[in-house]
């Protein structure tokens, strides 16, 4: 069962800017990407202005496996207002990617008693609107 939108509610949108809008724009085409350090090779995320390491402000998008393990989650099941267009219960989900960031985001499929902490998982692309897609995750075999 996957998450349910609010009829009639604006579905929420990432707020995009210079520094984030070659993620969402790589989301667009099915691909995760990750900030990467051109001077160190850390991977950021979210993406920032400068790398928090070394400081410097030279960044380029690195592919992601797109596989990692949830690190922790929350299950939403009280709603009593109809934002953010969400209909409970609904799961929001921390997972550290393979390249050691996190990213916080939805299940495809799966509810709150199917997820554990450790459990493996990797990307898919929800297409939710015509102009908005979202990166979730799904199982996958340990
Ligand atoms: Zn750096």
């Amino acid at each position: 069962m996957g998450m349910e939108y609010i009829e009639g509610i604006p579905l929420l949108r990432p707020y995009t800017d210079y520094d984030n809008k070659g993620f969402w724009d790589a989301v667009r085409e099915h691909r995760l990407v990750f900030q990467r350090c051109r001077e160190c090779g850390l991977i950021v995320h979210r993406p920032r202005p400068m790398c928090p390491r070394c400081l410097s402000t030279e960044r380029e998008w690195a592919p992601s496996e797109g596989k990692g393990r949830i690190y922790s989650y929350v299950d939403f099941v009280y709603q009593n207002a109809s934002y953010p267009g969400i209909k409970v219960p609904y799961v929001v989900v921390v997972v550290e990617m393979v390249e050691g960031v996190r990213m916080i985001s939805n299940m495809m499929d799966e509810t709150a008693e199917e997820i554990y902490v450790g459990m493996p998982v990797e990307v898919v692309f929800d297409d939710i609107a015509e102009d908005l897609t979202l990166p979730k995750f799904r199982k996958i075999q340990d």
